[in-house]
């Protein structure tokens, strides 16, 4: 077992630099590749500039077993991406005819004649293996000096095909592990900051299993993924750890194995065989959606009621007059009002309220 592959994404674009587009494809490389449990160690972004890419590629070449480079395959005289990488390792561009072939079987397929400029793509630095194309851009992948090279597309979904056929199972295969085991602890109530500093040591030590902290979309999580010969042995690995940032956390991390805070209730939920109603105001009825969303939500789900002037919270959900009156709308004692009224509206076995 060793410790992985160590890749970086290099992106080409002098839009991405001049803020005109975010470099989504970075994201989404690094999601995939983490997903497989491969080690991405550095982003970079580069403008359509022969030198500078050919210096990013040298610095990424020296430093990472494997490069993936995207964007720059076009065939407008911007695109220069093959060129880069050829000057980058001293190799020369040859012509690939079953590539000029298939490209122009695409344009054939359009009804359309390739415009010259695609004659471009057919080129690739020798020894590099052409990744098949998904629009008319072929990709590449390319192996020197003992470091692979994966050269793809800009346009996203081209990029993330090829990822998904000629990237992650190479990557995987180099990497060496046959399981790659991930746990993702669910934390509430404790925030993204607080949360990465009670396990920031943690999240720094480890490299197999590596401890990813998630923070989007109002939730935090922690992901711990390892790799090793068998499902076993990376569950091994995984159990110290998930039992020290648990440790860590102490009640803010939700048990089990989550993908978000509604599935860990739901889970819970479905497990105990209890029933739940909510009352919301701020809301307006976001918790509902989100109880709704899992398939069979009927089991557990029993209704909800958006109740969002004071009138509506007394007449509609019977919070008392003198709560309103007293401690307010937007107070402990009415949320709980909110919530027992929930649960008796709709006789369930517990009620939300927010
Ligand atoms: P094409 O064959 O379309 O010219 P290409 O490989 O030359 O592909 P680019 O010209 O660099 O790729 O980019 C094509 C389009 O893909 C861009 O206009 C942009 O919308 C999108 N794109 C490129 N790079 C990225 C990136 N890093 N993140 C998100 N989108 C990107
Ligand atoms: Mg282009």
């Amino acid at each position: 077992m060793n410790d992985g592959v160590n890749t970086e994404v290099v992106a080409v674009g002098t839009e991405l630099l001049l803020g005109q587009i975010p470099n989504t494809n970075a994201q989404r490389i690094s999601q995939m590749l983490a997903a497989a449990g491969i080690n991405v160690f550095f982003h970079s972004a580069v403008g359509d500039n022969l030198d500078r890419i050919r210096a990013v590629l040298q610095t990424a070449l020296a430093r990472s077993d494997a490069v993936v480079i995207t964007g720059g395959l076009g065939p407008t005289p911007d695109d220069i991406t093959r060129e880069a990488v050829a000057e980058a390792l001293g190799l020369r561009l040859r012509h690939h005819p079953e590539l000029e072939h298939a490209i122009r079987a695409v344009f054939a397929g359009l009804g359309r004649d390739m415009p010259d400029d695609n004659l471009r793509q057919a080129y690739l630095p020798e020894g590099a293996r052409a990744i098949e194309q998904e629009g008319t851009a072929p990709g590449f992948f390319l192996e020197h000096d003992g470091r692979m090279l994966f050269a793809l597309p800009g346009v996203p979904w081209e990029m993330e095909a090829m990822m998904t056929k000629a990237v992650v199972p190479v990557l995987r295969a180099r990497a060496g592990a046959a399981a790659i085991v991930s746990r993702q602890i669910v934390v509430v109530g404790l925030g993204e900051s607080h949360t990465h500093r009670a396990i920031a040591d943690i999240v720094a030590a480890q490299t197999n299993p590596t401890v990813a902290f998630l923070a989007g979309s109002g939730q935090v999580r922690v992901r711990i993924t390892a790799r090793a010969a068998t499902e076993a042995e990376a569950e091994t690995l995984i159990a110290p750890v998930e039992a020290a940032v648990r440790e860590r956390l102490g009640e803010a991390a939700v048990p089990g194995n989550h993908d978000s805070i509604g599935d860990a209730l739901t889970a819970l939920l479905r497990e105990r065989g209890l029933t739940v109603a909510v009352a919301e105001s701020l809301t307006g009825g976001l918790m509902a959606h989100h109880l709704t969303l899992p398939p069979g939500a009927s089991a557990y789900f029993k209704g909800s009621i958006v109740a969002y002037s004071s009138a509506s919270k007394h007449d509609v959900v019977g919070v008392p007059q003198d709560v309103l009156a007293g401690p307010g709308a937007v107070s402990p004692e009415a949320a709980a009002a909110l919530a027992r009224g929930a649960r008796r509206r709709f006789d369930a076995d517990l009620g939300l309220s927010a």
